[in-house]
């Protein structure tokens, strides 16, 4: 098979790597890609958001399968532009995709469907938005209805806070038109825990658990980034969670998006906060986590390509989706600064010796080739992946790891998978 890959980061380098060892994948293209999807993929210079193009190139090169990796498109319905010439591709439609495109809309479809989260309003205006905030109780939650590079939470302690938080959204636009909308919502505490799941627009069977660490410095201090690192599993994902999520979460989510007459196919994340009251749903979003598909794929045992088009073909039943029984930790290397403002074009060195040690990946997300060789091109550089028996073990060697990688401006938090010390203390 030919199989196209849409994205850029460290999510689509997982992905074409998993995409690498299928047994049916003969020749892989992704569009733009990065320096480290290089290894498998012929990367064109297509950007993810040029619909017409990705077609095109899609139908002249007799691409078998596209895979979607990142939400703009989804959310835009490059799935539908693809269909509409009778290309198949992986990923949920415009009219699945809104889950995660509308905060407003996902709120909704939970409320109606009885589905555990937070309490919330949806705000059209900022007058009916700061008057809500007169009579509300804090620490409350504030949500820029749209796609914003998973920033648009904004947790706010006092009322002061919270005001400044809706101008912010909604009047000084800081999300773009993602501010049009707004959620308010109540503030929850407990463990977070992601969950992918492969979905057919009937059946949903899940991958196994992650944690992500959103918070740009250590003990969760700093800004909301696009993540920091992950492990995998969750220890605190126990099989009384999981089995209360895939009554009330799980299934209802698939069924109720069913009911709406939009059915999901392609990858649900949900993002689960693991409250005294159970379990309650944080965010949905319609594809691959970044960087939680970096510590989940090497882990899968199953072809992927086998998986995908079986959710394509409504046949995910026959399926059998099977992890490793180890644990896995990825570390992101980020350009010192990064979310705010940082350098670029520094020389990376050291990315040889992940090919000489097995369980070790190094996931390329802001990287660029130049005459100079591999340079940093973002906020978020690497994800170093490593594998263990065990979490801690995972976390030594992904820590280990990183040392072997050089650039200048280097950044990572120190505390990655800290919490799974909790587990035993
Ligand atoms: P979201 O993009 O909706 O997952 O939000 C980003 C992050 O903000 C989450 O991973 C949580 O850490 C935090 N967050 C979002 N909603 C809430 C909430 N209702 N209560 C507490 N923290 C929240």
């Amino acid at each position: 098979m030919k199989v196209l890959i849409v994205g850029s980061g460290g999510r689509e380098h997982a992905i074409a790597w998993a995409v690498s060892k299928s047994a049916k994948a003969d020749k892989i293209y992704c569009a733009p890609g990065n320096a480290g999807i290089e290894e498998y993929a012929e990367c064109v210079n297509i950007g993810a958001m040029e619909f017409d193009k990705l077609v095109a190139f899609a139908k002249e090169k007799e691409i078998d399968l596209t895979i979607i990796g990142m939400d703009d498109p989804l959310v835009g319905g490059v799935v539908d532009a693809f269909e509409a010439e009778g290309l198949r591709v992986f990923g949920p439609r415009k009219n699945a995709a809104i889950i995660e495109g509308s905060k407003a809309f996902s709120k909704d479809l939970m409320k109606k469907y009885n589905i555990p989260t937070a309490g919330y309003e949806n705000f059209d205006s900022d007058e009916a938005a700061l008057a809500y905030l007169e009579t509300a109780k804090f620490p409350i939650v504030l949500k820029a209805d749209g796609l914003a590079l998973g920033k648009g939470v904004l947790i706010c302690n006092t009322l002061e806070e919270a005001k400044d938080g809706v101008k912010t959204i909604m009047e000084d636009k800081k999300f773009g038109d993602a501010g049009n909308r707004m959620v308010i919502e109540e503030f929850m505490t407990g463990r977070e825990v992601s969950v992918l799941a492969f979905c057919d627009g009937k059946t949903i069977k899940c991958m196994t658990s992650a944690q992500d660490h959103k918070r740009a410095k250590d003990g969760d201090q700093g800004l909301n980034t696009g993540g920091m690192g992950t492990f995998s599993p969750s220890p605190f994902y126990t099989k009384e969670v999981e089995e209360f999520c895939e009554k009330y979460i799980y299934q209802p989510t698939m069924d109720a998006m069913a009911a709406e007459g939009r059915p999901f196919v392609g990858i649900l994340f949900t993002g689960l906060m693991l409250t005294e009251d159970g379990p309650k749903v944080l965010e949905y979003n319609a594809r691959f986590g970044d960087p939680e598909a970096q510590v989940v794929l090497p882990r899968m045992t199953n072809d992927i390509i086998d998986v995908m088009e079986a959710c394509i073909d409504g046949r995910l039943d026959e399926i059998d989706l099977q992890f490793e029984d180890n644990a896995a930790v990825c570390v992101v290397l980020a350009s010192d600064g990064y979310p705010v403002s940082y350098k670029k074009g520094y020389v990376i060195n050291g990315l040889d010796e992940f090919k000489k040690h097995d369980g070790y990946y190094c996931f390329h997300a802001g990287t660029k080739r130049t005459d100079e060789g591999i340079v940093t091109n973002g906020g978020r550089v690497l994800g170093v992946t490593a594998k263990g028996s065990d979490l801690k073990e995972a976390r030594k060697n992904a820590y280990a790891a990183t040392e072997w990688v050089t650039f200048e401006n280097k950044y990572m938090r120190h505390d990655i998978g800290k919490a799974i010390d909790d587990v035993e203390a």
